[in-house]
């Protein structure tokens, strides 16, 4: 299945110009999902946006796992038994599929190396990023953008000191 819950909470970015929605209109929504192996029914659709902001704050440290527990709790698995062992089907509401999964991703991604999903260092940046590299110490959601600016940043800072000190 397609990775799913880094996609969801880059799907909404804020700019000074206003918010550009991946999920804002039900037709935007709808190809999105249908993308992300979903239905793009209404009810998942709601489902998404609503799942959005409050892993969003999650992930950002701004919600406790609380705010997570109406996707928890319709979690199930049924069991049938097999000649070959025991098959686990997932006994999801339809329209909740989405959310689930999102969470589901998002517990698979803590250990205990911390989160290996966070939000983007770089102050004026809204971006998440998973971080799958052994020191899990990755700053910026992408180098080309954010840690490029921070490294200019830094030169500027370095530059104006220097020609304070000439
Ligand atoms: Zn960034």
């Amino acid at each position: 299945m397609t990775p799913l819950l880094l996609d969801l909470v880059n799907s909404r970015i804020v700019y000074p110009d206003g918010p550009r929605d991946e999920l804002g209109d039900d037709a935007a929504a709808r190809a999105w999902l249908r993308e992300h192996d979903g239905l793009g029914t209404p009810e998942e659709i709601a489902d998404a946006r609503d799942v959005r902001p409050v892993l969003a704050a999650v992930i950002r440290g701004e919600a406790s796992l609380d705010a997570l527990t109406p996707w928890v709790d319709v979690m199930r698995r049924r069991a049938q038994l097999t000649r070959d062992g025991l098959l686990w089907h997932d006994d999801v509401p339809a329209g909740r599929r989405v959310g689930v999964r999102a969470v589901e991703e998002w517990a698979g991604l803590q250990g205990p190396d911390g989160s290996r999903i966070r939000p983007c260092a770089a102050p004026d940046c809204q971006h998440f990023l998973v971080d799958n590299s052994r020191a899990n110490a990755r700053k910026w959601h992408s180098m080309e953008v954010c840690g490029n600016r921070a490294k200019a940043r830094r030169h500027y800072a370095r530059s104006k000191e220097t020609a304070k000190e000439q």
